[in-house]
C-alpha cells in the first residue's frame, strides 16, 4: 500500500438538506481521505409544507460515520488517528425532541417550509425596525466535537473568507452567497441578512457576514428528476443541457417557495415562460441552471450595492458546482470570473478545520499552507458583457410575471 505522510485527522459530519455526509481530512493538507454520503427523504404532506423524518436524520450520521471508518480500515488508516470532529447542519431548520424519552415529537420543520410565515409576520410587525464537547459517535466514541457551525458559516470558513469583504457563494439545495463584515453588524439596504459568521474560540471574536439566499438552486434538479422525471440523477442535467446550449428564450422562476432575497416574495410562485412549439426537455434543463445564476446575479449585485467594492472574482463550492456548464453560465451571467476549489467538500471541510483548531485539540493552523491538497479552478467569461445584460433583463421580466401568484 501507498504510505502517505499522515498528520493528524479530523472527521466531520455534513448533515445538509439533501444529504448527510462524514468525511475524514488530514488537517496538515486538507486532503480528503474517506467519506460516505446518504441522501435524505423530503416530504411535502401540503403545499409550502416540507419536513424530513429526524430519526432518518440521525441514522443516516451514524451509518455515514460506520461506513467511512470501514473505507479507511480498507485503505489501513488507523482510526485512533482521528482527533476530534466538526459539525456543519442545515440552519433554521428545527426538531422537538421529548427531554426524557429522547423521541422527537414531529418531523423535523425544513427551512423550506411556509408554515410559520403568518408567525413571523405577525411577530415582525411587533419588532421596530463555544465548545461543546460530547463524547459519543459510534465508531468514534470518545473523540470531541469541538467545532459547530451552520452549513453557510462552515463553507465560509472552508474558503479561507477571514477577511473583511471576502466572500463565497454555495450551490446546494438553495444558493447562498455570505459575504464577511468582520467584526461588525452590517444592515443591509437591499434586501441582505445579517447574519453571525462564527467564532472560532471562547476568547476569540464573534465575526458577522451578510447574506443573499436563494431558496431554490439544486432543488430545481432535484424537481427536474422527481416531480418531472426528465432525469434520472441529478448530473443528467448537464447531459441535456449541453445538447442545446441554449434555453431557446425559454426563463424558468423556480419561485417554488416564494422568492427571497433580495425580492422576500412568499407570494411569488414558480413559472417556465417563453416557450414555443420548438421547446424540449433540453430547453427546460437549460433554463433551469441558467436560473440558478440569475439568481446568483440578483444577490452578487445586491451585496455589491451594500459593500461598495464590487467582488472581482466570484469563490464558489456546493454539490452543484460539479457542473461545468453551470459553472461557465454563472461566470457570463457575472461577467467576472468564477473560482472553484478542486476538492467539492468545502462545508466538510470548514466545520473539520473549525474542530481541528479548536482548544484542546490544536491540530490545524486556519493558514493556506494546511491547504494544500485544495487546488482551484478558473471559469472565465465567454461571451461579450452586452448579450449577458441582455439575458438578465430578459430574466428579471420573468421573475416580475412570478411575482404576486398566491393572493
Ligand atoms: P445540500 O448541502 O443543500 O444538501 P449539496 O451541496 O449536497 O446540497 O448539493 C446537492 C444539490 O445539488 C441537490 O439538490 C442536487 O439535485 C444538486 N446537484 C448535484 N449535482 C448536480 C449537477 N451535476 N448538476 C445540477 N445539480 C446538481
Amino acid at each position: 500500500a501507498k504510505k502517505a505522510v499522515l498528520g493528524p485527522l479530523v472527521g466531520a459530519v455534513d448533515q445538509g438538506t439533501s444529504s448527510t455526509r462524514f468525511l475524514v481530512f488530514n488537517s496538515k493538507t486538507a486532503e480528503l481521505l474517506s467519506h460516505h454520503q446518504v441522501e435524505i427523504k423530503q416530504e411535502f404532506p401540503r403545499e409550502g409544507w416540507v419536513e424530513q423524518d429526524p430519526k432518518e436524520i440521525l441514522h443516516s450520521v451514524y451509518e455515514c460515520v460506520e461506513k467511512t471508518c470501514e473505507k479507511l480500515g480498507q485503505l489501513n488508516i488507523d482510526i485512533s488517528n482521528i482527533k476530534a470532529i466538526g459539525v456543519s447542519n442545515q440552519r433554521e431548520t428545527t426538531v422537538v425532541w421529548d427531554k426524557l424519552t429522547g423521541e422527537p415529537l414531529y418531523n423535523a420543520v425544513v427551512w423550506l417550509d411556509l408554515r410559520t410565515q403568518s408567525t413571523v409576520e405577525s411577530l415582525s410587525k411587533r419588532i421596530p425596525g463555544n465548545n461543546n464537547f460530547v463524547k459519543k459517535a459510534g465508531a468514534l466514541e470518545g473523540v470531541p466535537i469541538s467545532g459547530c457551525l451552520g452549513d453557510q458559516s462552515a463553507a465560509l470558513v472552508g474558503q479561507m473568507c477571514f477577511q473583511d469583504g471576502q466572500a463565497k457563494n454555495t450551490y446546494g439545495t438553495g444558493c447562498f452567497l455570505l459575504c464577511n463584515t468582520g467584526r461588525k453588524c452590517v444592515f443591509s439596504e437591499h434586501g441582505l441578512l445579517t447574519t453571525v459568521a462564527y467564532k472560532l474560540g471562547r476568547d476569540k471574536p464573534v465575526f458577522y457576514a451578510l447574506e443573499g439566499s436563494v431558496a431554490i438552486a439544486g432543488a430545481v434538479t432535484r424537481w427536474l428528476r422527481d416531480n418531472l422525471g426528465i432525469i434520472k440523477t441529478s448530473e443528467e442535467i448537464e447531459k441535456l443541457a449541453k445538447e442545446v446550449g441554449t434555453s431557446y428564450g425559454c426563463y424558468f422562476v423556480p419561485a417554488f417557495s416564494g422568492l427571497y432575497a433580495p425580492y422576500w416574495d412568499p407570494s411569488a410562485r414558480g413559472i417556465i415562460c417563453g416557450l414555443t412549439q420548438f421547446t424540449n426537455k433540453c430547453h427546460i434543463a437549460f433554463a433551469a441552471l441558467e436560473a440558478v445564476c440569475f439568481q446568483t446575479r440578483e444577490i452578487l449585485d445586491a451585496m455589491n450595492r451594500d459593500c461598495g467594492i464590487p467582488l472581482r472574482h466570484l469563490q464558489v463550492d456546493g454539490g452543484m458546482t460539479s457542473n461545468k456548464i453551470l459553472m461557465q453560465l454563472q461566470a457570463d451571467i457575472l461577467y467576472i470570473p468564477v473560482v472553484k476549489p478542486s476538492m467539492p467538500e468545502t462545508t466538510a471541510l470548514g466545520a473539520a478545520m473549525a474542530a481541528g483548531a479548536a482548544e484542546g485539540v490544536g491540530v490545524w493552523s486556519l493558514e493556506p499552507e494546511d491547504l494544500s491538497a485544495v487546488t482551484m479552478e478558473r471559469f472565465e467569461p465567454q461571451i461579450n458583457a452586452e448579450e449577458s445584460e441582455i439575458r438578465y433583463s430578459t430574466w428579471k421580466k420573468a421573475v416580475m410575471k412570478s411575482m404576486g401568484w398566491v393572493t
